[in-house]
């Protein structure tokens, strides 16, 4: 017997804007340098990834992922999230064609990598304009687009 797919479950990119270089503390990773632009952050939910999206797109949460230091920073605009669920691609599938797609630049060498099989580069690209939530919808086979809540920086 194969159990049916989790309708919950699936693949996200979420886009973050940086308004103006940030040096953001990740953890173990040390303090980090983002120049203004764009973040795309790709990962997978194999379940309850409604509930992931939120999670990323909420502003105030217990830091536990590299990308939390982000979504949680006032310099970061969470702008939304695209959200792939039943595809047939790969986390780093996905991941690796969008890097190409958008001639993405990596920022830090395999940050958001821990769950990474695919020898991806880092699982965070940065472009250097901005990429619209629609951009990155048209790169993604059918694709949806969740938006994140407004918040004000600072
Ligand atoms: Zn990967």
């Amino acid at each position: 017997m194969i159990a049916p797919p989790d309708p919950n479950s699936g693949l996200y990119v979420v886009v973050l804007q940086i308004q103006a270089r940030l040096c953001v503390d990740v953890g173990a990773l040390g303090p980090l340098h983002f120049d203004a632009g764009t973040c795309l952050y790709v990962g997978s939910a194999r379940r309850n990834l409604r509930q992931r999206i939120a999670r990323h797109l909420a502003a105030t949460k217990r830091v536990r992922w590299h990308v939390d230091y982000l979504t949680t920073n006032p310099g970061v605009r969470v702008v939304g999230a695209v959200v792939v669920t039943g595809a047939s691609w790969s986390e780093c599938a996905l991941n690796q064609s969008l890097g190409a797609s958008l001639d993405g630049a990596v920022p830090v060498p395999r940050f958001g990598n821990s769950d990474c099989r695919a020898h991806c580069p880092a699982h965070l690209w940065w472009h250097g304009g901005v990429v619209s939530l629609q951009d990155v919808a048209a790169l993604v086979p059918a694709a949806q687009i969740v938006v994140g809540t407004a918040r004000t920086a600072g």
